[in-house]
């Protein structure tokens, strides 16, 4: 167990509405660090700068607000950061972590099909990794990772248990692209690191991705985050939720007059449990929230269940 205070985060993509799985991961991150007087931090991820919208910062600020979960210091928007995260890709070229890739598109896509053809693995493997700087091209280039290609990755995850990655699994994934711009995978590594997270409370989806993050960290000799990856939501049929199934946007369960306080007992239930209780204060789940509760198996929307406990709150 880490002794520094807990610094968790929500970092939201701001390309839709405030999804239920975006709330309910907020509360989980929310709830982990203030029932331990620790720090709950908002970072809006805006480096898919074409899919990002204002209106979508606002919602997700708006739902917060509006669930009670308060964060600390200013929300970070990760597009203000790009200087930093290109700093940081630089000195991974400099210590050899990373390196220069000149390889245009129809060459990737030729090396692709090559491989397909050959029935070896599509993963890229760029001729530039090991070329002398001497032998650089005058032209555009974006910046990869080194991956090891022996040994393996281990995430050690709070929820999912010991997950291994066999590194010649991960690829030589971009860090900067060619017009200087940072990727997500870059970023979030960057800035969980300055911010000073220690937990990283997110969707399993991201599980793929905590193993190609740790190449940054490794590279950098950065300590990695506690990780506990949690379980997507379903719908009441047990498929993945969509519109459907009424994921709602959190301003639609606010229009419907349902109260803040069941709502954050409503998401904490969405996959934790604290022994058979249903129906609890918010003051309550601050002293009970703990990772061990999270189940390993999807949550299940359940409207009735929320009807249950607004009538209670
Ligand atoms: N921006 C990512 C998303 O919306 C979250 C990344 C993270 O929590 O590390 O899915």
């Amino acid at each position: 167990e880490i002794s520094t205070p807990v610094v968790t985060r929500i970092a939201p993509s701001p390309t839709g509405f405030m999804h239920v799985g975006t709330a309910r991961t907020a509360l989980f991150n929310w709830l982990y660090a203030r029932g331990r007087g620790g720090k709950f931090l908002l970072r809006v991820e805006d480096t898919d700068r074409a899919r990002s919208t204002p209106e979508a910062t606002e919602a997700i600020v708006k739902g917060l607000r509006w669930l009670g979960l308060d964060w600390d210091g200013d929300a970070v928007s990760q597009s203000d950061r790009a200087d930093r995260h290109a700093e940081v890709a630089r000195a991974m070229l400099d210590t050899g972590a990373a390196y220069k890739c000149f390889a245009t598109q129809e060459e990737i896509e030729a090396y692709r099909e090559a491989a397909r053809a050959e029935g070896r693995s599509t993963l890229y493997r760029s001729p530039w990794r090991d070329a002398d700087p001497a032998d650089h091209p005058d032209a555009p280039y974006v910046i990869r990772v080194k991956a090891p290609l022996d040994g393996e990755t281990v995430i050690d995850d709070q929820v999912q248990g010991r997950v291994t990655v066999r590194n010649d699994q991960l690829d030589d994934m971009i860090v900067l692209r060619s017009d200087g711009t940072p990727t997500y995978m870059l970023a979030v590594v960057v800035d969980d690191h300055d911010m000073g997270v220690t937990h990283v409370i997110r969707g399993d989806d991201h599980l793929n991705n905590t193993a190609r993050q740790g190449l940054v960290y490794d590279a950098m000799g950065w300590d990695r985050p506690v990780y506990a990856h949690i379980p997507l939501i379903h719908g009441e049929d047990g498929k993945k939720l969509s519109k459907r199934h009424g994921a709602l946007g959190v301003e639609e369960y606010v229009a419907m007059g349902y109260p803040a306080e069941a709502m954050r007992n409503y998401l904490a239930r969405l996959g934790w449990a604290h022994g058979d209780d249903e129906v609890f204060t918010t003051e309550q789940a601050l002293d009970w929230f703990d990772l061990s509760g999270i189940g390993k198996s999807p949550a299940r929307l359940d409207f009735k269940k929320l009807d249950h406990v607004s009538g209670q709150h």
